[in-house]
């Protein structure tokens, strides 16, 4: 009896304390397990990770030392520009020689107001105007003109964006009397490249545009108008028209227009001494073709 007293006693020691025992070792197993499954994982992971993620900083400024060297990777620097933060030094040079080039352009345009420039022409505006308001064989350069743009405000009172190409000597003094005129809400009907008219003075006139430069004479004779220099610029023609006195007798260039040749009526744009055009336009030295004597050019002001 006393073996199976023995017996019975260890078995509830078995199932007793060494059960505890067991318990209070396996959470310790497992302990010792997990972080010996993650951390190696985590341990092995990172340095590849860091290895993956050190490997193309390291390539990164060798290319960034190449292009430093060679300037064909230039455009490789640019790119990355965007990314590394390491190539930044080397592509300040870069970022500074691509804006170089915008800006030679830009730095032609001298702006004088918003929507009121001025610039060389541009190689599109060349071949717009080439072969027609500008002959091929055109002896004026095209460095000697100037793009314009301006605002308006049409008979509608909508402001409206127009073109003007004219001398390089008077596009300073355009764009400020355009913008004088705008802000005192002048009404000019069209403002467009001759071009659009094929060049042909007579349609433009007939579509009252407002136009500057275009070779061509001065009409009914062989000499060339400040037109050609892009030293004249008509205003509103078709209600301030062109008029001729061949043997004394008026001749109105475009006969649409005869009923505006009464200077003493009252009639929208009209030009005269009370005329805030003509006030800006001989203010800044130009003549008046309606002061003229021997013809009437009530549309044209020229420098
Ligand atoms: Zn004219």
């Amino acid at each position: 009896m006393k073996q199976k007293i023995v017996v019975l006693l260890l078995c509830t020691c078995i199932f007793t304390g060494c059960g505890k025992q067991n318990d209070s070792f396996e959470p310790v197993m497992i302990l010792s397990e997990e972080p010996e499954q993650v951390s190696p994982n985590i341990i092995e992971e990172t340095p590849v990770s860091q290895e993956v993620a050190s490997e193309p900083e390291l390539p990164t400024p060798e290319t960034v030392s190449e292009s430093g060297v060679n300037p064909e990777p230039a455009t490789e620097t640019e790119e990355p520009d965007n990314t590394p933060v390491s190539p930044s030094a080397d592509s300040v040079p870069e970022e500074e020689s691509l804006p170089e080039s915008e800006e030679e352009m830009n730095s032609e345009r001298v702006t004088y107001q918003d929507g009121f420039y001025y610039e060389p022409l541009s190689d599109n505006v060349k071949a717009r105007i080439t072969g027609l308001s500008y002959p091929s064989d055109c002896p004026v350069p095209y460095d000697d003109l100037r793009y314009i743009s301006v605002l308006y405000c049409d008979f509608n009172n909508t402001v409206q964006t127009g073109e003007i190409i004219c001398n390089q000597s008077i596009a300073q003094d355009i764009v400020e009397i355009f913008y004088e005129l705008y802000q005192a809400s002048y009404p000019i009907e069209k403002i467009r490249l001759i071009d659009e008219y094929n060049a042909d003075d007579d349609l433009s006139c007939q579509d009252n545009n407002t136009s500057s430069f275009c070779y061509r004479t001065v009409a009914g004779s062989k000499k060339l108008s400040k037109h050609a220099q892009g030293l004249a610029i008509d205003i509103n023609p078709f209600y301030n028209p062109y008029i001729t006195y061949p043997n004394g007798v008026p001749t109105i260039k475009l006969q649409d227009t005869a009923v505006y040749a009464d200077r003493s009526a009252d009639f929208i744009a009209k030009i005269d001494h009370n005329d805030l055009a003509y006030k800006l336009f001989t203010a800044h030295g130009f003549t008046w073709g309606g002061d003229w004597n021997s013809v009437k050019d009530y549309q044209h002001f020229q420098k």
